[in-house]
């Protein structure tokens, strides 16, 4: 099987035919159906490819047309899965990435950086504000049980492995030769800025973050700066530091590179943002005027692409 990207699309040539499932909309009965020409009848050997949010199916003698179970989301994930743990085998239940419903592993499309997760040792109580120790703790202790940079990293995992496969913009932003240390790294930015969001909006339960706060900081050249300052002060025998590896690239990298991460984590915070408001348009509706509950963090829950085993542990492991 070949795979070719070109633009940053994906096209994806598969052999054999491709089913999805669809639903009998009188009895809301499931079935698989195979995707087919409409115009030659070819359901075998079609290529897939991506054109920003749909999905184009090209058959052998070149007719392409778009079929709703084939999203560009889905074709994203399918070859994220391929080049993952290769070639899907003849039997189409092996296709299923194609359906949203089918789930898939986030680890496909957004891989897990591999490097040493030794953690920055906390701080002192005694070198850190009263207030920041006092929040800290809150976080640690209180109703969100993690400490809050534990609690921000999980939700930049969820809303990168969201918004990466889904949003054309992101997609296209993200290098592939690099993909895990970029990803990661986009993935530290929205972590400290939902953690610095934290703290000065004096909450220990980040899920009650609304997204526009964190947007408006990325979007700032000057809180750009002042965030990649940030280092998490975290507590003994708890964690919420940041890694060892993280501190000194942020230390380290170059003001180009910085404003990239920045870039893509703003891309993703806008991605989701916007989707945050087409939900809550659609519940409210279509008020000019939403309810700010509708852009919080805590409703992106329900569309987390994250894995039990990433859940609160990803990043990190407590510091003994
Ligand atoms: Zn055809």
């Amino acid at each position: 099987m070949k795979q070719r990207e070109e633009r940053c699309e994906v096209e994806l040539p598969v052999r054999g035919s491709v089913s999805v499932w669809d639903t009998d909309p009188l009895t809301y009965g499931r079935y698989l159906r195979d995707l087919r020409c409409a115009r030659c009848g070819a359901v075998e050997d079609l290529v897939l490819r991506t054109r920003d949010t749909w999905g184009l199916l090209i058959c052998p003698q070149g007719h392409a047309w778009r079929d709703p179970a084939a999203k560009a989301f889905g074709i994203r994930l399918l070859y994220a899965r391929v080049r993952k743990i290769g070639q899907p085998g003849p039997h189409h239940d092996e296709l299923r990435g194609l359906d949203r419903d089918a789930g898939a592993s986030p680890s496909w499309v957004v891989p897990l950086l591999s490097e040493p997760r030794d953690a920055v040792a906390p701080d002192d109580d005694a070198s850190i504000s009263a207030a920041r120790l006092q929040w800290t703790i809150d976080g640690a202790l209180g109703e969100p049980d993690q400490p809050p940079l534990t609690q921000a990293m999980y939700w930049a995992r969820a809303l990168l492995t969201w918004a990466f496969p889904r949003d054309p913009v992101t997609w296209a932003m993200v290098k592939r030769e690099q993909l895990a240390l970029d990803a990661h790294m986009v993935m530290v930015v929205l972590g400290l800025a939902l953690y610095e969001y934290g703290y000065a909006a004096s909450t220990a339960d980040l899920q009650t973050l609304p997204l526009t706060a964190p947007l408006e900081m990325l979007e700032d050249t000057e809180q750009r700066n002042l965030l990649r300052r940030v280092r998490p002060s975290g507590l003994q025998r708890v964690g919420g530091t940041l890694r060892v590896t993280d501190r000194d690239r942020l230390a380290n990298c170059s003001p180009a590179q910085w404003a990239y991460w920045c870039d893509v984590a703003a891309s993703v915070l806008s991605a989701s943002l916007q989707d945050a408001r087409i939900d809550a348009a659609a519940e409210h509706g279509g008020r000019v005027e939403l309810p700010d509950a509708g852009t919080r963090l805590s409703r992106r829950r329900d569309k987390a692409d994250i894995a039990p085993e990433d859940w609160y542990t990803w990043y990190t492991v407590p510091v003994e």
